[in-house]
């Protein structure tokens, strides 16, 4: 009998795959993770293939030490989309892995630990009473005592007997029951009705439905409030009757709790929801909740793309264009671009849904590759909004804003509408600058300037979080007169309140929506209407649906006009055309106002009068005549070293050794990045592109192996991103 060979990857930073043997003759299964001895250590891993083929003699393999799971957590479906993306982002398994496992299943948790030891929640919903609770938890036990036997749901519980979510969350931290919906599951009879679908609903609809069990990618392509949560939400309802699963991409953790509600008032199904915030029991339980098909639909955000979904009929990727699908760090993956894979794999539909599809998206229509939809009327009675642009040359600013802008302000507040004022800059002022000699503090770790708080008059690097207070006096001239020069939205904040005083103002950005739920509490208090003057960053443009807001004001926007890499415009065009979506979503009417002092920049002028589409178009034209993504692909190496030359010196070698990899490829570089010293380390970049998938994944195959095995390798950080979306 030929020797059974696993081939495991470990969750360590290492490329290869490795092999062992297995310990006894229970049955293994790929997806499985095992224990295994490493040297002198012993590591965890998961089993990638069983075959009986070895590069090693089999009498010097080692036997795995033992099995940690019963069944495998992993089909071999859900192992191949992990494998291609290994491969397509030439990346350590470990990297890969550690997305795709919850914390908890990436250690060892103790084989010996019995499964609740006090009373359970069985499937059925009937309470089971075990022993040691009474000694353990005595109140409880009481209640539960007079509950045995009668099936149950969680939220029964919850609901009739007054335990609340948080006990019964304790309770199953402590495994005293087996993990069970702790959110209410509201009757059947209370769902709310879907409203009637309007043509262009309907036909995307239809759409949809005729691809069921075949492979499509749609782009549902639907103006702001154009009613595409209610396409996915009628196309959720038919894959529900057919008994399988559906995913739910959301781009912000923040858009989960708002669709979570709007899916629960709607869909009788159980809803799990994964997202960073969530801590590793809850993660943990959402996963395996999903997996063992207990629940029926799961929204989450970028790494949910890997949860197993065993019953898994139709995925959709909500707000497509947003750069968060992409991780920026460890395994550099596009979640958006995995699910089509994903799919393909599964033979079902994919719906990527946007008002402003990325460039990659609308190209892929225009190739034919990705089916159209089209949603071009706001539903029911909205209307898109006016857009005005507001010339504040030689203009007198309060506040960074024009007194025209303060006069329209004023006259919706007064008609008792919402206001939403967009600032994209945190903190109270991006520059202190001393009047006496012009020195502007920078942070000390970073070729940046440093940005002033208002909270304990704290300087605060925005790149690497360094902190330090505001000094009294200029370190150059010592005069006491520092200035904080530009706005933030603290400093909005401020004036807004002073001018506005009845009007109750909140401010969303990083440094308000810090505490877990913080942001779901603010956007709350904006939907109840208790605010009218809405603060806010880029988080406020990301699909949030205000019906009260009529005023949409967008402040110093001219920085962006002038992007430092070929993305900006796209970027520009897409966080403008989304806050001036917020503006009229619901019966009333909305107008937006863009302050500049470009009021002739052809972009501005284009998005407004031919909107995002016609910019998109024109811009992919341009994409095409540069020879730029997503008409050639790319792939960056960054370098970061303890100096500059470093850095360079390594990446000129690594530019060398692709130039005599391949002639099929375009190397440019190497370059300081944008950001050159950050944290004081120095930071440089090595930019390949081709127009030859294959010739590029061909070489990067060989180049990671070469430069791995190079010297100056040790001496430096680098990584490699495929398709990278942001230069800095
Ligand atoms: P989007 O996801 O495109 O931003 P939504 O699905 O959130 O749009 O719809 C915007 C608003 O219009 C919501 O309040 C929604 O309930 C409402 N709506 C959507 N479709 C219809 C329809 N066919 N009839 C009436 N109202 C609708
Ligand atoms: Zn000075
Ligand atoms: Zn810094």
């Amino acid at each position: 009998m030929t020797a059974q060979i696993l081939h495991i990857a470990i969750f360590a930073p290492l490329r290869p795959l490795f092999d062992y043997l297995p310990c006894n003759n229970q049955s293994l299964e790929i997806g499985m993770r095992v224990k295994i001895p490493f040297g002198r250590t012993k590591k965890l891993g998961v089993i990638f293939a069983i075959d009986n083929k070895s590069n090693y003699p089999i009498n010097k393999l080692k036997k795995i030490i033992a099995i940690l799971d019963q069944e495998s957590l992993l089909k071999p479906i859900d192992l191949k989309l992990i494998q291609w993306a290994i491969h397509y982002y030439h990346c350590y398994p470990a990297d890969a892995l550690a997305v795709v496992f919850p914390k908890n299943l990436r250690i060892e948790r103790k084989a010996t630990k019995k499964l609740p030891s006090a009373w359970q929640l069985s499937a059925q919903g009937r309470l089971i009473v075990v022993d040691d609770l009474a000694k353990k938890a005595p109140k409880q036990a009481a209640i539960l005592n007079a509950l045995q036997s009668k099936p149950l749901e969680a939220s029964t519980l919850r609901l009739t007997y007054n335990i609340t979510s948080t006990t019964l969350k304790i309770l199953h931290q402590k495994e005293w029951i087996e993990p069970c919906e702790i959110t209410t599951k509201a009757d059947q009879q209370e769902k709310e009705q879907p409203p009637i679908l309007h043509q262009e609903q309907a036909d995307a609809v239809n759409a949809v439905k005729q691809s069921l069990g075949t492979f499509q990618a749609f782009l549902l392509d639907g103006i702001t409030g154009s009613g595409k949560t209610e396409v996915y939400l009628t196309l959720i309802q038919t894959i529900l009757e057919k008994g399988q699963q559906i995913l739910v991409l959301v781009p912000e953790i923040s858009l989960t709790p708002q669709l979570l509600q709007r899916f629960q008032r709607r869909l009788n199904a159980h809803i799990a929801i994964i997202h960073s915030a969530l801590n590793h029991g809850e993660k943990e339980q959402a996963w395996q909740q999903c997996r063992t098909a207990k629940a029926d639909v799961l929204i989450g955000t970028r790494s949910a793309v890997f949860t197993p979904l065993p019953n898994l009929g139709l995925v959709i990727i909500d707000e497509e264009h947003d750069g968060s699908f992409k991780q920026q760090q460890g395994f550099r993956y596009s979640a958006r671009d995995l699910v089509i894979i994903r799919c393909r794999n599964l033979n079902i539909p994919v719906i990527l849904g946007s008002a402003t599809p990325s460039l990659e998206s609308l190209y892929n229509v225009q190739r034919g590759v990705y089916q159209n939809l089209e949603l071009r009327q706001r539903a029911g009675n909205a209307v898109l909004p006016t857009v005005q642009l507001l010339d504040i040359r030689d203009k007198y600013l309060e506040a960074g804003m024009s007194q025209a802008l303060l006069e329209q302000i004023e006259t919706e507040l007064k008609k008792d509408n919402q206001v939403l004022i967009f600032l994209n800059r945190r903190g109270f002022a991006p520059v202190v600058i001393c009047n006496g000699c012009g020195w502007i503090a920078d942070c000390e770790h970073c070729d940046s300037h440093i940005t002033f708080h208002y909270k304990n008059n704290q300087l605060i690097c925005h790149h690497c979080g360094y902190q330090r207070p505001l000094i009294p006096a200029c370190p150059d001239c010592g005069s006491h007169a520092l200035i904080p020069l530009g706005q933030g939205t603290q400093r909005l904040e401020k004036a807004l309140e002073k001018k506005f005083e009845a009007y109750p103002l909140i401010r969303i950005d990083r440094d308000t929506t810090i505490k877990k739920g913080s942001l779901a509490k603010m956007l709350d208090e904006i939907k109840t209407g208790q605010k009218k003057i809405i603060l806010g960053t880029q988080m406020l443009a990301k699909g949030h649906h205000f019906p009260d807001v009529t005023l949409v004001v967008l402040l110093d926007i001219d920085q962006g006009l002038f992007g430092v890499d070929y993305r900006s415009t796209e970027l520009m065009a897409q966080l403008l055309t989304q806050v001036s979506g917020r503006a009229g979503r619901a019966e009333k009417k909305g107008h937006v106002v863009i302050q500049t002092r470009h009021p002739d920049h052809p972009l501005l002028l284009d998005l407004i009068e031919n909107g995002y589409q016609s910019c998109a178009k024109k811009m992919l034209i341009e994409r095409q005549e540069a020879e730029l993504p997503p008409y050639s692909y790319q792939a960056l190496m960054r370098a970061d070293a303890k100096t500059s030359e470093l850095a360079h010196q390594f990446l000129q070698q690594a530019a060398q050794v692709a130039a005599e990899l391949s002639e099929e490829v375009h190397i440019l570089g190497p370059i300081d990045a944008p950001l050159h010293r950050k944290s004081n380390i120095f930071r440089a970049q090595l930019l390949i592109q081709t127009n030859d998938r294959k010739a590029l994944h061909h070489l990067l195959h060989h180049w990671v192996y070469g430069i791995e095995a190079h010297p100056l390798a040790k001496k430096i950080r680098w990584s490699l991103d495929i398709d990278p979306k942001h230069f800095f």
